[in-house]
């Protein structure tokens, strides 16, 4: 439980499903006051819709979000959506929707949060990126990309806002049970079952929600703040 001193308020994307709710949940346990954006409305306290590849749209939110929770020092950037197809059966309209959700989606925020940080002197910054940017993947060229620019756009910002007292670090998940890598599974696109994955998974499970949740709520925490532009693998061992 965070001392009361150091409760924040803080935005988790893609708050509403999966592993953003996950975190969101976790870092409401932790004490601070959080808001989830999301497409679609949800029960949580504090949900507000938004669509993170629409600015307006995120100013909008974070807008209200102020007015009710406080200037915004923690973000953590879950939205994603995903897309598998041959590389050559790409046309460039669906490349970029899936990259105006996962890399511009965080551009977005970031910039629209950064004020609030850059005033305090104080910010967390964390950016669910994915394992495959890591290692590739076939068909999702396109995710896979926006993933990657996810990790470079973490690094230099790491870069750029540390002397404002802002640490960016990326969260890349690997084989979590969501709704996302479940839908995947029953459209047979993971190239197996989650349970043949299983045995190729060193620590022999999928992932939990819960797993991104935890790394997240320890980079966002005060004793975090001497790590910045990192990107923690968290995937039971299938990337090293
Ligand atoms: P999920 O259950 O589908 O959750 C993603 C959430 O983001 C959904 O609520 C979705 O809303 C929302 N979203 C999508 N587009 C949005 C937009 N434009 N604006 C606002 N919200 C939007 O998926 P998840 O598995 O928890 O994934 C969370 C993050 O982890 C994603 O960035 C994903 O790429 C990443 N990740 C997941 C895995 C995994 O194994 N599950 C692995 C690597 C990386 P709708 O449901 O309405 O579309």
């Amino acid at each position: 439980m965070t001392d009361t001193s150091t409760v924040r308020t803080a935005v988790v994307t893609g708050g509403g499903s999966g592993i953003g709710a996950a975190i969101a949940e976790r870092l409401r346990n932790d004490g601070h006051r959080v808001a989830i954006l999301d497409l679609n409305p949800s029960d949580a306290k504090f949900s507000y819709v938004a669509d993170v590849s629409d600015r307006a749209s995120v100013d909008a939110a974070l807008d209200e979000i102020r007015k009710e929770l406080g200037p915004i020092t923690i973000l953590v950037n879950a939205a994603g959506r995903e897309l598998y197809k041959r590389f050559h059966n790409i046309d460039i309209e669906t490349w970029n929707q899936i990259v105006a959700v996962n890399l511009n989606g965080v551009f977005h925020c970031v910039q629209a949060v950064l004020p609030d940080m850059r005033d305090a002197q104080w910010g967390r910054i964390v950016n669910i990126s994915s394992s495959s940017a890591q290692s590739g993947q076939q068909f999702m060229t396109a995710y896979v990309s926006s993933k990657a620019g996810v990790n470079g756009l973490t690094k230099s910002l790491a870069l750029e806002y540390g002397p404002d007292g802002i640490t960016v670090n990326a969260v890349p998940p690997g084989f979590v049970d969501t709704p996302m890598l479940r839908k995947s599974e029953a459209q047979g696109l993971l190239g197996g079952t989650v349970e043949e994955h299983i045995q190729r998974t060193p620590v022999r499970r999928v992932g939990r929600p819960e797993d991104i949740a935890a790394a997240c709520a320890f980079l966002v925490s005060e004793e975090a703040g001497y790590i910045t532009g990192q990107i923690l693998g968290v995937n039971g061992g299938r990337n090293t």
